[in-house]
């Protein structure tokens, strides 16, 4: 029972009638904060200054003799391989290393899909009559974009705790010839922050599927992105397909974007080779190779693991206060109402909150109206519905700490102010 179902009706309309005063209070500050999106702060990309000035005019040549001035090195440079693989736990000729942005490898590869035949494909998926994809939910917006661009059903999948809801899984794929692929943020993921449990992961890996041609999409974008010292440890998807005998049914990404400079960080996939050496046909049409400069770069200015582990620690130090601000605010003005639940992720970039049901998009649209800007409600759901519109992300990372808490306040003031409508409206007042 909520704290507002507990109210009789006069209290119920005094309350309503001292949060809509607060809220125009609030109001009359015009503030024009912006946390729609989980973009590094200024301070974090400072961290990497360095990568600006780490070549010199001499310092151009890979380990192997290769002139990363010129054309050439379509998979990408050695030492760059060496340097990301070890997060993915994929050996170098697993690994096609891209230009700067995984979701550009992603869209691309769902292209190529669609315009040939991947390895085990009977047809180009733009020539059969539908093609679907699973979407577990909430997820990453973007990916449902590329899905509804690309003309891909999308079918929604809840999420548990400890990954996507797997019998209704391996029902549908087992079953619908046309379910081509499944998208996964397998650890910390957006915007939940769960990761996949090793049951999950084997699950996916060894599930029979009626489409030959069937893909795991495993975003992995956070890989390295620890909150704390506790490590989410995550299974290897690609040798728990090896092991399950499906060992082309993965392709596996991620970037250094929130680790480097998004929109000029290093995206990297990985897959069987078998994925891999089609797929490097495929590009070879497309390019001449990609930016190695940048790529050496990053070698210089990272140099091994220790140097990004040690890197992402300076991330997480900027990060948690924030995190946990978002938390506390959302304890001491939440915590006791029954009125939402949130997410209290261990790495990742956000922090994922369910109103009740039918709250989420007022909610949104108040906190707008007040100059807080959120990720449209719905976003985090395939065609940006929300079966229950209740899924609100929560992307702590840009703002300082004091707007944070301005923005954080709003937030659950909006959401104290919705709910009382809701309750109120319930009652036929
Ligand atoms: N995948 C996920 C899950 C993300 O949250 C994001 C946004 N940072 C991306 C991919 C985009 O990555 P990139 O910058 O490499 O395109």
């Amino acid at each position: 029972m909520t704290t507002l179902e507990k109210m009789n009706n006069t209290q119920l309309q005094q309350y309503l009638s001292s949060l809509s005063h607060s809220y125009e209070e609030v109001q009359a500050q015009k503030l024009k904060l912006d946390m729609s999106r989980g973009k590094p702060c200024p301070e974090q990309l400072d961290l990497s200054a360095g990568l600006m000035n780490c070549l010199s005019g001499a310092d151009y040549k890979a380990a192997n003799g290769t002139d990363c001035r010129n054309y050439g090195g379509l998979d990408g440079i050695p030492e760059t391989k060496e340097l990301l693989a070890w997060f993915l736990e994929v050996r170098p000729e697993e690994v096609i290393v891209g230009g700067n942005s995984s979701l550009t490898m992603m869209y691309d590869l769902i292209a190529k899909a669609m315009l040939h035949k991947i390895p085990g494909s009977q047809a180009p998926w733009s020539k059969l009559p539908q093609v679907k994809f699973l979407c577990p939910s909430p997820g990453y917006d973007r990916h449902f974009a590329i899905c509804e661009n690309l003309g891909i059903e999308m079918i929604t999948i809840n999420y548990q705790s400890d990954g996507p809801d797997m019998d209704e899984v391996e029902k549908l794929v087992a079953t619908d010839p046309a379910i081509k692929g499944i998208w996964c943020v397998p650890k910390y993921s957006n915007p939940t922050g769960i990761t996949y449990s090793d049951a999950v992961v084997k699950r996916l890996a060894a599930m029979p599927t009626k489409a030959t041609d069937f893909r795991i999409f495993w975003d992995n974008a956070y890989t390295v992105h620890h909150l704390t010292d506790t490590r989410a440890p995550l299974l290897n998807i690609l040798e728990a397909c090896r092991q399950a005998g499906n060992p082309d049914r993965v392709f596996e990404f991620t970037s250094t974007s929130k680790i480097s400079f998004p929109g000029a960080g290093i995206a990297m996939l990985a897959s069987s080779e078998a994925n891999v050496n089609w797929l490097k046909k495929q590009i070879n049409i497309q390019t001449i190779g990609p930016d190695k400069l940048n790529q050496l770069r990053h070698v210089r200015f990272f140099k091994d693991q220790a140097g990004i582990e040690n890197h992402m620690r300076k991330h997480a130090a900027i990060l948690k206060p924030k995190f946990d601000l978002v938390l506390e605010i959302l304890e001491s003005k939440l915590g006791d109402k029954n009125l939402a639940s949130w997410s209290k992720p261990q790495g990742g970039y956000f922090i994922s909150l369910d109103t009740l049901p039918g709250c989420a998009q007022k909610v949104v649209a108040k906190a707008a109206a007040a100059g807080v800007m959120l990720t449209p409600a719905g976003a985090t759901f395939p065609y940006g519905k929300d079966p229950e519109d209740k899924n609100i992300r929560i992307s702590p990372s840009f703002p300082p700490l004091s707007e944070l808490q301005q923005a954080m306040e709003l937030l659950t003031l909006c959401i104290e102010l919705v709910s009382a409508e809701q309750e109120l409206a319930k009652r036929g007042l």
